[in-house]
């Protein structure tokens, strides 16, 4: 059996309304990205890890991460696109030979052991599946005036995260066939193999805790997060 890890950072991160993407913020002693190849480097199953970024920071992930800190999973790191359903693409054509993706995004720094495990043991059931957690507030569906046209039972809402772990050929696939076709509204990977794989994906287990780095508020939670990580194991 084959792991390959799919870690993007090739996004612009426009929200987050700094110079810096993102993925290369600093979050205390490292960067942003840093965490999560940190994760894949450090766990026993993963065989190998695409890195997909910019074309201008290709040399700069080399260097800064791979180099710096011995990340030798990291067997390629490659271009991105314009949307993340085109990097995503670009790292499932550069994997070699392997049994399943996970495909997780670089702002995500707490994606941890406990996850990627729950992730490998639910793929090898369902071969589709994505970590997510119970929403915790109430969603609505609003139409173009914003006003609201339903109310999903709570009970049944959860917001999705990344790990998303697939066998590779049936994202592979599936993304092949998607991007055929209009792709604007692809937010995730499971999209895709829901429509195109006509395969069910089944949600695991991810963290509360996973978050995304995506506006400015989130950085000072990801630095509350990691301070309390590091007097736990203290
Ligand atoms: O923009 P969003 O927050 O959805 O990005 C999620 C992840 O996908 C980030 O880690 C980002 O770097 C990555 N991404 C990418 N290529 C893009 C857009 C986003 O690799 N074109």
């Amino acid at each position: 059996m084959r792991c390959t890890g799919i870690i993007l950072a090739a996004g612009q991160g426009k929200r987050m309304n700094s110079k810096i993407q993102k993925q290369f913020l600093q979050l205390r002693e490292y960067p942003v990205l840093y965490y999560s190849l940190k994760a894949f480097q450090d766990c026993p199953w993963m065989d190998e890890i695409i890195l997909v970024t910019g074309q201008e920071e290709i040399a700069y992930c080399q260097e800064e991460f791979v180099n710096k800190y011995g990340f030798d999973k990291v067997k390629n790191i490659i271009a991105g696109g314009k949307e993340r359903y085109h990097s995503v693409q670009n790292g499932l054509a550069a994997c070699e030979k392997t049994d399943y993706v996970f495909i997780h995004d670089g702002a995500r720094p707490f994606v941890n052991q406990e996850i990627l495990d729950r992730g490998l043991s639910c793929v090898k059931q369902w071969d589709a599946c994505v970590a997510g957690m119970p929403s915790k507030d109430t969603v609505k569906i609003v139409d173009n005036e914003g006003i609201v046209c339903s109310t999903p039972d709570r009970n049944r809402v959860w917001n999705i995260q990344t790990p998303q772990v697939f066998s590779y050929s049936l994202v592979a696939n599936a993304y092949i066939q998607a991007l055929q076709g209009d792709c604007t509204m692809i937010t995730d990977d499971a999209m895709v193999v829901e429509k195109y794989g006509e395969h069910p994906v089944k949600v695991y287990e991810g963290a509360y805790k996973n978050i995304k780095i995506t506006t400015p508020e989130d950085l000072p939670v990801a630095e509350l997060f990691l301070l309390e990580d590091s007097s736990e194991t203290s």
